[in-house]
């Protein structure tokens, strides 16, 4: 038995397969373009194992997906491939149209020929569980209450419009074809492996490196964030007990402003790796003591705000804390202090994902912070 992950370089599905193969002894097929946001050092502690296959490919291409499902006929696919950054999403809309809505519907396509092609327990035990996200749902009131399951589809970007449309042909093809779907819809991770285009890593190297600190706006966008190897027992979580044709809401009951969220990682830094001032300059380190010791708060600059920005995000994660018993580890305390933990130990991973293609991108467009998706 094997399951088939999509995006598995990224973010969360590198994280995910990392997991996955820590908890589960069962292979794992991983189909990654390599945009990017893919990054195979992510999978590096894998090397040598035969659990893991890695396939630099393209979900849109249905006849390649096709046969390496007819080839290694995983059990479940694990759908996280997706471009994912908001703001790209503004400045290039195209791509976001191509893979979230275009290449899932191949990635379905794919999917209901080869569970077609199964039988018996093979075909009812098979799963396609779509990752997704809360910014589908819009933005919130101050006071209203956390998005369910049941919130309608409002979505505001570039982004959120192609994952909600991604979602509603995931549902279109479990009513229309039964395909055996689950969909998660999930908030913001922070956490190992996140590509310093998203605003906690942003921060955490902008502040090793004695930049400014971008915040958008007045910085009281307010989201919740869960620890991404929560999101990752989530999903496995979904995976193994979660109700065919159902949705999950996933989140870490962990509201919290922009703002508080760039102090906390400040306050962190301040005390793990104290700046000194030198000489006008901020240096992290340096040895040269000057009184009184300067907080990396003082590196936060206020930037203009991104076009459309949602307010607030928040989300209400108790049916799946309820019909499958899943809650978050981490409380954002400790989430946060063993994400900036990571970065300061992994200075290389971050040094060779800022390079090449993602440094051409950001010197060309990037202004602000960004958010997640992410
Ligand atoms: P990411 O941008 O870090 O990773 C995306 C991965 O998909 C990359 O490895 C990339 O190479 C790959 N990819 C892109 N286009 C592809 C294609 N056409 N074919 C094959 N592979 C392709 O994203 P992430 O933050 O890890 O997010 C993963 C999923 O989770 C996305 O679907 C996203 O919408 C969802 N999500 C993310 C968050 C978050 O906070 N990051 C929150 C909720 C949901």
């Amino acid at each position: 038995m094997s399951i088939f992950v999509t995006g598995g370089a990224g973010f969360i599905g590198g994280n995910f397969v990392l997991d996955w193969l820590g908890a589960i002894d069962e292979p794992v097929i991983n189909l990654d373009k390599l945009t990017y946001a893919g990054n195979r050092e992510t999978l590096a502690s894998l090397a040598g194992d035969e659990r893991h296959i890695f396939i630099q490919g393209d979900i849109s291409d249905t006849d390649r997906v096709s046969q390496l499902l007819t080839r290694y006929r995983p059990r479940a696919i694990v759908h996280f491939a997706a471009e994912s950054h908001v703001d790209r999403s503004i400045h290039g809309p195209e791509a976001f149209i191509q893979t979230n809505i275009v290449g899932t519907f191949r990635l379905l396509d794919a999917a209901r020929t080869y569970w077609n092609s199964l039988e018996g327990e093979a075909k009812a035990d098979f799963r396609l569980l779509h990752v997704s996200t809360d910014e589908v749902y819009g933005s919130l009131a101050k006071d209203a209450p956390a998005f369910t399951e049941a919130h309608r589809y409002e979505p505001n970007s570039p982004y959120s419009a192609s994952k909600a449309a991604g979602d509603h042909l995931v549902r279109a093809y479990h009513h229309t074809y039964g395909l055996p779907v689950l969909t998660t819809n999930c908030s913001n991770n922070y956490g190992p492996y996140h590509f310093p285009e998203k605003l906690i890593p942003l921060v955490i190297v902008n502040a090793l490196a004695g930049k400014p600190l971008p915040v958008y706006g007045d910085g009281q966008q307010i989201r919740d964030w869960l620890y991404v190897k929560d999101h990752c027992s989530a999903i496995r979580r979904v995976l193994e007990a979660g109700r065919v044709g159902e949705v999950y809401n996933i989140g870490g009951w962990n509201e919290k402003p922009n703002i508080d969220i760039v102090h906390t990682v400040c306050d962190i830094l301040d005390e793990l790796r104290p700046l000194k001032l030198v000489s006008r300059e901020w240096r992290v380190d340096s040895g040269k003591d000057m009184t009184p010791p300067p907080t990396y708060r003082a590196l936060i600059t206020f930037v203009k705000d991104r076009p459309g920005h949602d307010r607030r995000y928040a989300i209400d994660a108790s049916k799946i804390a309820r019909e499958l018993g899943w809650k978050p580890a981490e409380t954002f305390a400790t989430g946060i202090r063993k994400t900036v933990q990571w970065y300061l130990e992994n200075p290389q991973w971050v040094a060779n994902v800022q390079s090449g293609a993602y440094r051409e991108w950001v010197e060309k467009n990037y202004s602000g912070p960004a958010e997640k998706t992410t």
